[in-house]
């Protein structure tokens, strides 16, 4: 079995310094960046891991990226009317409702792009990721997750691919009997951790010094334990990745904006970094002649 254990704690603040989230919401938002490292840990190039849950509960859309290299980004898009700011709690099929979960893997320098798609378990993230696992990645995989507003927290449990099968040659009775009795075991073991992961409290989780929580979670197993990775927020945002926004929405509708306001800005739903394209900007963005741009210069 392989494990991985995510902690986050200044990185899960600087990620929403700008955004006030109903605590209900925050929650969610929280266990899906954990789950966007947990899962982005099985990386094996360098790219990015997206993870966009989207149904018809309080929660429309939520986007949680992390890349190889472990920096984290994401943003929740809510309806008010149906989340309290009072709330702590909600329950999940409430906050995601009905719909899908999508992971989508991009790598940076090739054109490999892989995504799979599980409907929305009414359960909690966790169960939904493990179809996801099930379906898509056929890895038994568990998952716990926790966050609240210090922090964000999540285990991984994965049964791993059986390693070169039963050995041959031999092929006798015995060989297979021990064969066998080793999957039994490895299938008892993965049980077992997962018990563990169930029976394992939020605040535990979310608290406990890691390699005491691990020991105390995993009792009786033998355990490895290898060096931690720094997971930090960062923004991927940049003025060309929003050059190409303003492109999309052509150049009538941006030159209608840009009379109206004297200038477009766009601002970053993940950092709420404004990026701002006066008449010149979107003038050299269209390839439009200088001409063309209003002489008026008082465009603020
Ligand atoms: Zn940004």
């Amino acid at each position: 079995m392989r494990g991985e254990f995510v902690r986050l704690g200044p990185a899960w603040l600087s990620l929403r310094e700008h955004a006030d989230y109903p605590p209900a919401v925050r929650t969610l938002l929280g266990e899906a960046v954990v789950a966007s490292v947990l899962l982005a840990s099985t990386l094996k190039f360098e790219g990015e891991l997206t993870l966009q849950l989207q149904g018809n509960g309080a929660v429309r859309l939520l986007v949680a990226q992390c890349t190889h290299d472990f920096k984290v980004r994401a943003v929740a898009r809510f309806d008010a009317a149906r989340v309290s700011m009072d709330e702590t709690t909600m329950p999940f099929a409430a906050l995601a409702g009905e719909g899908t979960i999508a992971v989508t893997v991009e790598a940076d320098k090739r054109a490999a792009r892989y995504q799979g798609v599980v409907p929305i378990d009414g359960v909690s993230l966790a169960a939904s990721l493990e179809h996801y696992f099930a379906n898509s990645e056929q890895l038994p995989t568990r998952l716990a997750l926790a966050a609240d507003a210090a922090g964000a927290a999540g285990v991984l449990v994965q049964r791993m691919p059986q390693a070169g099968g039963a050995q041959s040659g031999g092929a006798s009775a015995d060989a297979a009997a021990a064969e066998s009795a080793r999957e039994t075991l490895a299938w008892d073991t993965y049980a077992a951790a997962g018990a563990a992961l169930d029976s394992l409290a939020a605040d535990e989780l979310l608290a406990r010094p890691s390699e005491e929580l691990m020991r105390r979670t995993f009792t009786g197993l033998d355990l490895r334990l290898f060096a931690a990775q720094a997971v930090e927020f960062r923004c991927r945002c940049d003025r060309d990745r929003v050059s190409a926004v303003l492109r999309s929405l052509g150049a009538a509708e941006v030159d209608s904006i840009i009379r109206e306001q004297g200038a477009v800005t766009v601002t970053c739903e993940f950092c709420h970094k404004p990026w701002r394209f006066d008449a010149v900007d979107t003038a050299e963005l269209f390839g439009e002649a200088a001409s063309h741009v209003p002489a008026s210069s008082a465009l603020n």
